[in-house]
């Protein structure tokens, strides 16, 4: 089966051993294709991964071969996740899921950019689903990205009638605002690209340029105490000061993306303002049933997003994400 493999500075495809069940339980899953996440990007820029690792997460897959006590079976289209949680943990206990020493251990291998995948009886039982048929395989691949968003959402802690403004109107700043969106709030959106900012006003985000907040800052003050909450989907350094001007007294930040300086909030504005400020990371089981949901209701609109490769532009993927040439990219692989 073939593979795509971190090597050094490159991603390569590499002809490996076919995987095979051998007496696990679980599912040998034929790849149907794999979102790339910015994750994946951050993975291999960093060089955080190992060479010969495979990136990819985000999965839509048809059962091979299959061992388990769930009801599913072979020739059955499936979405997955990576992570699982133990549930017993202080981590898990206390709701910080993502947190869980088992949820980073866990994980589908060797890696989505692959034709064949190992899925556990883990996460067959977990974080698996099967696939309706009205969905398209890059529609349900946002199952995971989308599970984050309503993590954060959750997290966040929301009041009915809240205004919300996500930074940052990527792939996962949009799938935010329509999540935001799909669960009752007033959101707008910021960007420094037109076409984002386009599409951002297309897909239901009243979206402004963060170059001229003048703009947004009347929209704003004419029609509230300001913003409750700031997703902050961006990581330029700027996005801070955009969040720490626009947020209300008492507001909150959601973080949800690294900062390349690793620069923080000043101490002074969340005292006398009274911030506050969290960071949100990967989904539980719940948020992701929550995201299914919302993606195979179609509340959550996705169509258009993605941009498809074959596997063997991976590479190219990489690049034009990296680019901002394309919002997602989608790897078919079969
Ligand atoms: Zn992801
Ligand atoms: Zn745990």
């Amino acid at each position: 089966m073939k593979t795509a493999q971190v090597n050094q500075d490159k991603i390569v495809i590499k002809e490996v051993e076919d995987i095979k069940l051998d007496g696990r339980k679980g599912a040998i899953v034929r790849v149907l294709g794999c979102g790339l996440c910015g994750s994946d990007i951050v993975k291999f820029r960093e060089k955080i991964v190992h060479d010969g690792a495979v990136l990819g997460h985000e999965i839509v897959a048809v059962i091979d071969a299959i061992d388990s006590d769930t009801n599913f079976k072979k020739g059955d289209k499936i979405v997955t996740s990576h992570h699982i949680p133990c549930g017993k943990c202080t981590y898990c206990r206390h709701g910080n899921v993502s947190m869980c020493e088992h949820f980073k251990s866990t994980n589908i291998r060797p890696g989505g950019f692959s034709e064949k995948v190992f899925v556990s009886e883990e996460h067959l039982q977990n974080v698996a689903h099967l696939v309706p048929e009205d969905i398209t395989d890059e529609e349900i691949s946002f199952y995971e990205p989308l599970g984050c968003c309503v993590r954060a959402i959750k997290r966040c802690g929301l009041t009915e009638g809240d205004n919300v403004l996500v930074i940052g109107l990527g792939s996962i700043g949009l799938l935010m605002g329509e999540g935001i969106k799909a669960l009752g709030y007033k959101v707008y959106g910021c960007d420094l690209i037109e076409d984002r900012i386009a599409l951002g006003n297309k897909l239901g985000i009243e979206s402004y340029s963060s170059r001229d907040l003048e703009e947004f800052d009347k929209v704003i003050q004419g029609k509230s105490s300001g913003i409750d909450a700031v997703f902050m989907t961006s990581g330029a350094d700027k996005a801070l000061d955009v969040a720490l001007r626009v947020v209300r007294k008492g507001g909150k930040i959601l973080v949800f993306s690294s900062t390349p300086k690793n620069s923080g909030y000043p101490n002074n504005e969340i005292y006398y303002k009274e911030l506050t400020v969290l960071g949100s990371y990967s989904p539980s089981p719940k948020d992701l049933k929550d995201s299914f949901d919302l993606l195979t209701s179609h509340k959550v609109n996705v169509k258009g997003l993605t941009t498809i490769y074959p596997l063997e532009k991976v590479q190219q993927a990489f690049d034009d994400t990296v680019a901002n040439k394309i919002l997602k990219a989608y790897i078919k692989i079969s």
